[in-house]
């Protein structure tokens, strides 16, 4: 194909349809024909970007290879692509208005009165096609973020409307998603706020061309030809996309209501192939119907929103099949783990693993944790911040240190964890956060080398404080071995324990990297050192 085709998807009725599942499942499905796809996310808000937002607020933060903070949702386009995502990938309001202004503030409009149409949606349409004008894609997907009706969707919606009109209908479509829902008292399926959502988008001047209909009961034809009927679109452009077990049945379900066809039968391409599914099918396969069940321990903070750690646990979801083995997630909150607690809160798992984060709040807890699965040699992986804190625990209970970070003690004695000397200077200006890939080199003969099966790998990193080198010998001499080096900084990216079935703190995110193609070799080997360890325990 040459010219990239753009296919938009917007939300209708309510947020948390999935807009970003379906526009992974459609991405997945044209891949699978053996074309070309990209998903970008436009989001509504202010900010620049989701890298200051409280997990709470809106999710995880995931970080793209070039050291992008961008919406959970890239996650989903990555694990489901399997194509890595960039900073090209999420725009949102705040940094349109910021090229914006920064534009006008050096005078590149020439005195002309800034408007939101036409400057604010052109620098829209600029973003919306540089992925598209790179000539790597057939097809580029872009969710709009929010829901049709919301005031600060608007200009999307209407760089929408242009870009449609522009392109003409070959070459552009619009997918509306939508809730139809399911009145108990009257037993009865409801189309009307599906209309009324579809009249919102066309008075901003879109006809959706297909609409896919998130619903809790399959749709039946008198319903789908309602929708047809009042929202002007071809009946087999009605799309059932009724509740799923798992995300990862959606590609699946979406290629039953033929999604995929619509869109190449509307946008006028030719795919004779069908799509190979195979090797999604094993994993939904495997996924099914496991032979071992393990449950792990997710100590963080942020725990009574699971979509903070999502990339954690789709991870260990792609472990999980890979292992033939449910693995269950009891979520702990690491402010409820004290020394007094934490044998009753941590016995009987399989596995632990201490999470990412950030300020001292509950890293006691995740210290404390981390002593408890040491001593009694339960698998652990910690994460950024969890091998932080493996760090300070093993400096504190084996080497005998009053030790700690100085992001949790800034007068520490034994900043086992610190910023580094240049980074302290520019910490007044902020921005010292290291972000995106980094190179590690890791040490023949390790766990962690005998788990990725290479020694030069490419990690994200999203985190300020380092290990502190001066502790080095220290450690190791005591067991605690540095095996991953950063070959650039000489900082230690992974510590293991030598004596100790399976304890590893990695710096970097590792969730961030698993899809379900190619799931995370750390998780794959932390899964079957749990079924290993539960197997060892004779009950
Ligand atoms: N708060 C720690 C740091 O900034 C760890 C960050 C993280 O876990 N992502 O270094």
């Amino acid at each position: 194909m040459s010219a990239a085709k753009y296919i938009f998807v917007t939300g209708g009725v309510t947020s948390s349809l999935g807009k970003g599942i379906i526009s992974a499942s459609l991405g997945k499905l044209l891949q699978a024909r053996g074309f070309k796809v990209t998903i970008q996310k436009f989001d509504p808000y202010i900010n620049i970007d989701p890298g200051t937002l409280n997990p709470y607020e809106h999710g995880e933060c995931y970080v793209t290879n070039d050291g992008a903070e961008t919406d959970l949702d890239l996650g989903h386009y990555e694990r489901f692509l399997n194509v890595p995502t960039s900073r090209a990938n999420n725009i949102t309001t705040g940094r349109i208005y910021n090229n914006v202004i920064t534009k006008e503030r050096q005078g590149e409009y020439l005195g002309k009165t800034v408007q939101v149409v036409p400057h604010i949606t052109d620098e829209i349409k600029r973003n919306l096609f540089l992925l598209g004008e790179s000539g790597e894609y057939d097809f580029v997907i872009t969710e709009i973020g929010g829901s049709i009706g919301d005031i600060e969707s608007l200009p999307f919606v209407e760089a929408v409307r242009q870009v449609k009109w522009e392109l003409g209908s070959n070459n552009a479509l619009v997918i509306h998603l939508t809730l139809i829902p399911y009145l108990k008292a009257a037993k009865e399926l409801k189309t009307k706020p599906t209309q009324h959502s579809v009249k919102e988008l066309l008075s901003a001047g879109i006809q959706p061309d297909i609409l896919v209909c998130r619903t809790e009961y399959p749709l039946p034809m008198e319903i789908r030809k309602k929708l047809a009927l009042f929202c002007n679109v071809h009946l087999n452009s009605v799309i059932e996309a009724i509740d799923a077990d798992t995300i990862y049945d959606v590609p699946i379900l979406m290629k039953k209501e033929k999604l995929d066809e619509r869109v190449l039968a509307k946008l006028k391409v030719h795919s004779k192939e069908e799509p190979d599914l195979e090797q999604w099918k094993d994993f939904l396969g495997k996924l099914k119907n496991p032979i071992e069940e393990v449950t792990i321990g997710l100590v963080g903070k942020y725990v009574s929103l699971p979509d903070a750690y999502k990339s954690i646990a789709e991870s260990f979801v792609h472990a999980g099949s890979q292992n033939d083995c449910r693995v269950n997630l009891k979520w702990i909150s690491s402010e409820d783990i004290s020394k007094e607690t934490v044998k009753s809160i941590l016995d009987g798992l399989d596995g632990v693993l201490v999470a990412p984060g950030f300020g001292e709040r509950g890293m006691e807890g995740k210290i404390e944790a981390i002593k408890y699965v040491r001593e009694n040699k339960i698998p652990f992986f910690g994460i950024c911040l969890g091998m932080q804190c493996a760090v300070i625990e093993f400096a504190r209970n084996v080497l005998g240190l009053d030790a700690s970070s100085t992001e949790l003690t800034p007068k520490t004695k034994n900043p086992v964890i610190d910023l580094m000397e240049e980074q302290k200077k520019i910490t007044a200006k902020g921005g010292t956060m290291r972000l995106g890939a980094y190179a590690c080199k890791l040490k023949k003969g390790s766990k962690a080398y005998s788990v990725y099966g290479e020694s030069m790998i490419q990690e994200r990193h999203r985190h300020r404080y380092e290990f502190n080198n001066k502790y080095l010998e220290a450690m190791e001499e005591a067991g605690m071995k540095a095996v991953g080096i950063n070959p650039d900084s000489n900082l230690a990216e992974i510590v293991e324990l030598k004596d100790h079935p399976w304890f590893i703190g990695v710096q970097f995110h590792p969730e961030l990297r698993s899809t379900v193609m190619n799931p995370h070799p750390l998780f794959v080997k932390f899964v079957e050192a749990s079924v290993n360890h539960k197997k060892s325990i004779v009950h």
